[in-house]
């Protein structure tokens, strides 16, 4: 996994903080969102709420109405009934009765809880409940307020405390007028209970307050008679005057904590509700005309609940979608991770897929074109691959030999024992590096000549899995060999009978020299013994003897030649050779009154040469170029001798003063018997050339630029 890591191994810090950013940005985002949708859904439920609200105020309103509004004309019907009217004007106890059953079956029927008359001073003449316990006849109602605003002309409206009954109730009064100046008033008193009650069964607490902000109706027993603003001294004494609330002479203040929120309707209350802690979106409507007020509360706590269920559906949508899109990042991640990993494994393969494809190609195309066989076999020495030179060489394709251990089919029938022990050898690595030369059998059934080299084949993982061999085919080469030693023998054999004849005339040529030195020697050395000179005598017989034994050498030497003995090779230094050369011929030179002019070059290499021979072939281009000099002033009969080296080869040069050599005579100077002297044999040039290419070497001659004949033997350095 080292090239297809993980893309976060070296984020750079800037891109880190970009990342950041990013992060810290959505996080707020997601904050006000979460906080926008809690307050989007608190509206939303405080406005549901406001409009339950608003529902309730006025179905109350309309019920409340309703119920007062059935009992309105009630006293107005009352007030204008000939009973009450002459009961007022003129009380008798017959009236009395009269009116108070009149009154009592309208109660009944009106379902009121008091229908009764008072007199111009207050006192209960006639009541619906004259009968009762709690009758209010006879009792006197002139701090009522409803008694004084009726007396005074107008409708009363009030609600308190029942002064005798000590129920709480609506009192509603009407003049009863006379000639039309008020003689009393009717008035009737409503219990609000029902209305209570109804109340006390919703879960939204209602409640009613007067003019002067009591409470004087809830569905709160608990906030009855509290006070939702702090009461005057005036208020309080008037409602202490006018014992509108019995009893109670203090109202304590709600324990309510009010908020008004802008834009919003109402207020919030909040406190400590029958010990519980609660929040209220409170809502008023006046009841004008009554003087009241109708609240109705709310609990805010599902604005709450929708607020707190709102952030925890959005931070539940919010994690939901983070969720979402960290497992899509993560997965698209993976996926261009992967991908990437199959690009750089896809990319990876088809290079090496090309890279091996190449080197397959490259290795057959290596292996088609060779024209040399190769063969690869494993450790037991099972061929596993040969090329097609192999298959040509052999005669065998690949289906033949792929897979055979030996003994292989092209193994020679004649030779198998030899080609078990070269298997043998090749097998256990004991093969000749230089190869060796096998004969194998073709399936066309011809024999073919092989030079078969072997190395061991290394696997990639550097193990040993077997051996490569080449196998070069050289049957045409063996075949080219044998020719040419057939060749070569024959011709031979036909050189030397034709040089039969010649070694007659070549011994001649080559004798005549020191024979004639024999002869000078011989009258020399008589003259001596005549003179009695015993040591020059001694000097010129031991002459005699080296030149009669240089000519039984050249006898030798030439019948060895001609029968093509190989001629007597040894190491030999040219220099030398040139310097015994001239001492033979010191006697013809010094005759000759000639002069020999040497130029060797020091330090050459030695080469193989019969000395013998080669001394014939200097000594007879010296003797020519003395010949060719023969006119020439003794000064200028100069023989220059030089040895060196050119281009890898040794060369004996010898050059002469003499005509040189006209272009007809040399068209045919190594002719044998071409001679242009008249005692000449014609052979010396011939027996040279010969001599020197038997050496392997060449002979060539040009004119000297000054004229003159230059003869140059080239002979090959040993490797
Ligand atoms: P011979 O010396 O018996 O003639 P060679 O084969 O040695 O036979 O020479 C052949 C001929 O080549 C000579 O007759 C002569 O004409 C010519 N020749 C050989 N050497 C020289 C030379 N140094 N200068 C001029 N002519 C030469």
């Amino acid at each position: 996994m080292t090239a297809l890591q993980s893309d976060e191994v070296d984020v750079p810090s800037a891109k880190k903080w970009h990342k950041r950013a990013i992060q810290g940005a959505l996080l707020i985002l997601a904050v006000i969102v979460t906080i926008t949708a809690g307050e989007w859904a608190a509206r939303r439920e405080t406005a549901r709420q406001t409009d339950s609200i608003h529902r309730i105020l006025d179905l109350q309103v309309l019920a409340l109405r309703g119920k007062i509004g059935q009992y309105t004309n009630i006293p107005y019907t009352a007030a204008q009934h000939s009973d009450v009217q002459a009961l007022l004007q003129h009380p008798t106890a017959e009236r009395v009765q009269r009116v108070d059953l009149y009154l009592q079956e309208v109660s009944r029927r009106v379902g009121a809880d008091a229908l009764y008359v008072l007199d111009e001073n207050g006192l209960t003449l006639a009541a619906s409940n004259w009968n009762s316990r709690t009758s209010f006849v006879g009792q006197n109602y002139d701090f009522r307020p409803y008694f004084k605003d009726a007396i005074a002309g107008a409708n009363g409206f009030f609600y308190a405390i029942g002064a005798t009954t000590g129920e709480p109730g609506l009192f509603m009064s009407t003049p009863v007028r006379v000639a039309g100046k008020p003689v009393g008033v009717v008035a009737i008193k409503v219990g609000l209970q029902e209305v209570e009650e109804s109340w006390r069964k919703t879960e939204t607490p209602v409640l009613l307050t007067d003019e002067r902000g009591i409470i004087f109706l809830s569905s709160l027993f608990s906030w009855t008679y509290k006070a939702t603003r702090t009461l005057s001294p005036t208020e309080l004494s008037w409602i202490l005057d006018h014992v509108q609330y019995g009893s109670n002479a203090v109202f304590p203040h709600m324990p309510w904590e009010i908020q008004h929120n802008s834009g919003e309707p109402g207020f919030v209350s909040t406190g400590a509700f029958e010990e519980v802690p609660h929040e209220y979106l409170t809502l008023s409507e006046p009841l004008t005309d009554f003087g009241w007020t109708l609240t109705v509360l709310s609990d805010t706590a599902p604005v709450k609940h929708a607020r707190w269920g709102a952030w925890a559906t959005t931070l539940l949508f919010l994690l939901a979608i983070t969720s979402a899109a960290l497992y899509w990042i993560q997965r698209e991640r993976a996926i261009r991770q992967q991908r990437s990993l199959r690009k750089r494994l896809e990319v990876r393969v088809n290079e090496r897929t090309a890279e091996l494809q190449e080197a397959h190609a490259f290795r057959k195309a290596m292996g088609d074109s060779l024209l040399v066989g190769m063969r690869a076999r494993d450790l037991d020495g099972r061929i596993i691959y040969i090329n097609p030179a192999f298959s040509d060489i052999t005669g065998y394709g690949p289906g033949e030999l792929i897979g055979r251990l030996p003994p292989y089919p092209y193994w020679h029938p004649d030779n198998m024992e030899k080609h078990w022990l070269e298997n043998e050898a090749a097998l256990t690595g004991r093969a000749e590096l230089t190869g060796f030369e096998s004969r194998i059998r073709h399936q066309n059934g011809s024999d073919v000549y092989t030079m078969v080299y072997t190395a061991p084949l290394i696997d990639g993982s550097g193990n040993h899995s077997g051996w490569m061999s080449s196998v070069v085919d050289i049957t045409a080469q063996k075949a080219a060999e044998e020719q040419a030693r057939v060749h070569i023998a024959k011709m031979q054999r036909s050189s030397r009978l034709a040089s039969m004849g010649e070694m007659a005339s070549t011994l001649a040529h080559e004798l005549s020299q020191p024979l004639m030195a024999l002869v000078s020697y011989s009258g020399a050395a008589d003259a001596y013994a005549e003179r009695g000179h015993i040591e020059l005598l001694r000097e010129t017989l031991h002459e005699i003897s080296s030149q009669t034994q240089r000519a039984a050498e050249i006898v030798s030497r030439t019948r060895g030649f001609v029968k093509q003995h190989t001629p007597g090779f040894a190491d030999c230094v040219v220099n030398e050779l040139v310097t015994n050369m001239l001492a033979l011929l010191r006697p013809e030179i010094r005759q000759q009154k000639g002069r020999i002019v040497t130029q060797l070059t020091e330090g050459l290499p030695t080469i193989k040469a019969d000395k013998i021979l080669l001394e014939q072939v200097v000594l007879n281009l010296v003797f020519n170029a003395l010949q060719a000099m023969q006119d020439k002033f003794p000064a200028d009969k100069v023989v220059r001798i030089g040895t060196g080296l050119h281009e890898g080869m040794i060369y004996i040069r010898v050059s002469d003063n003499g005509p040189g050599i006209s272009p007809e005579v040399a068209a045919n100077l190594f002719e044998p018997f071409f001679t242009t002297k008249p005692e000449g044999l014609g052979l010396g040039l011939n027996i040279c050339r010969t001599t020197v290419e038997a050496h392997r070497g060449r002979l060539v001659f040009e004119n000297g630029a000054n004229g003159g004949a230059v003869f140059t033997v080239y002979l090959a350095v040993p490797t």
